[in-house]
């Protein structure tokens, strides 16, 4: 039986692009009765088998197990998160890229950190550009010794295309970020033929960005990736976070979490925490403590979960 992925899902119908066939190929499926039974849909990320029909179209016959699932956007099957941040209009925002990097761990992601709009900073007056790039060139060094990627990028002069291209040459990978960061202008940029809709497009035409859009997998040119075209999501949804599972989405804090004097340690109060001796020492940076601190009573608030 022929094998493919779902590229696309659009009112009742599921595309597969075939294996072995051009990027263009798609067949148009519908999925059998016996799915909806046990309560699954099949997914856009979905590897599956197919069936061909007597119409020329398709039946999705099996679908194989996901690796990874999103809820919003709905996508199975996703490797990369691209966490999109400006590093001026708007600032940096180190609270919120937290928070994305949390969610990514708990879903089992890998995360990649773009800082856009470099070009930025070099126009700001001598003064402001010392203390925005040290600053900046803090936040970096910070995210890469805890393990994530950063990528610094420009739109305007292109700087960093080459390396975020490779990245995204042979998975599915979702763009994550604030509106007005930079997402559309970047893979535009990079990926001429994909014509994103950009901000300042919209807000001229004056519609609203996020009717009626559907989840699609656009194929890249460069190898296998596909890119999740959502435009307009700011926010990845994700299958919902305990308290209890908080800290251990703290990559850094991982290895001195086993050695806490208790089980179950919150690593706020505990007598024998080794997450906080490492604060102390600064191995664990304040910002990123601050910030679980943050998180933990946010959830306390929404009832232990996030
Ligand atoms: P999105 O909402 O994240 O997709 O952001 P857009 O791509 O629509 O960009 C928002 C605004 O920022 C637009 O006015 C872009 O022209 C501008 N912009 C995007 N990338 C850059 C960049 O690298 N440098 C500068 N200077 N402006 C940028
Ligand atoms: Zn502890």
């Amino acid at each position: 039986m022929p094998k493919g992925l779902i590229v696309k899902a659009l009112s009742g119908y599921y595309y597969v692009r075939p294996d072995g066939e051009s990027m263009d190929a798609v067949v148009q499926c519908r999925a059998r009765g016996v799915f909806k039974k046990k309560g699954i849909s099949p997914l856009v990320g979905d590897r599956v088998n197919f069936s061909m029909t007597d119409n020329g179209e398709g039946t999705v016959e099996g679908i194989d197990e996901r690796h990874s699932e999103l809820i919003r956007p709905p996508i199975a099957n996703v490797s990369l998160a691209i966490l999109a941040f400006s590093v001026l209009e708007p600032d940096l925002n180190t609270q919120l890229l937290d928070k994305f990097l949390v969610h990514i761990e708990h879903a089992g992601l890998d995360a990649v950190i773009v800082l856009t709009k470099w070009d930025l900073i070099s126009d700001l007056p001598d003064e402001q550009f010392s203390k925005q790039e040290s600053k900046l060139k803090d936040a970096v060094a910070l995210y890469r010794s805890i393990g994530y990627d950063v990528i610094e990028t420009s739109s305007k002069t292109g700087w960093g295309y080459d390396k975020l291209s490779e990245l995204l040459a042979d998975d599915i990978s979702v763009f994550a970020g604030q509106s007005g960061v930079g997402k559309s202008s970047l893979l535009n940029a990079m990926f001429p033929g994909l014509s994103l809709e950009t901000n300042a497009i919209s807000h001229r035409l004056g519609r609203g960005k996020h009717t009626t859009r559907h989840v699609e997998l656009i194929p890249l040119a460069t190898g296998e990736g596909y890119i999740a075209d959502t435009p307009g999501f700011s926010q990845l949804d994700f299958l919902e976070l305990g308290v209890e599972e908080l800290a251990s989405c703290f990559r850094e804090f991982r290895t001195y979490a086993e050695s806490c004097k208790f089980r179950g340690c919150t690593h706020t109060h505990e007598p024998g925490c080794r997450v906080k001796v490492a604060l102390e020492e600064g191995d664990i940076s304040s910002s990123r403590y601050e910030h679980y601190q943050l998180f933990m009573e946010e959830m306390k608030d929404k009832k232990r979960r996030y």
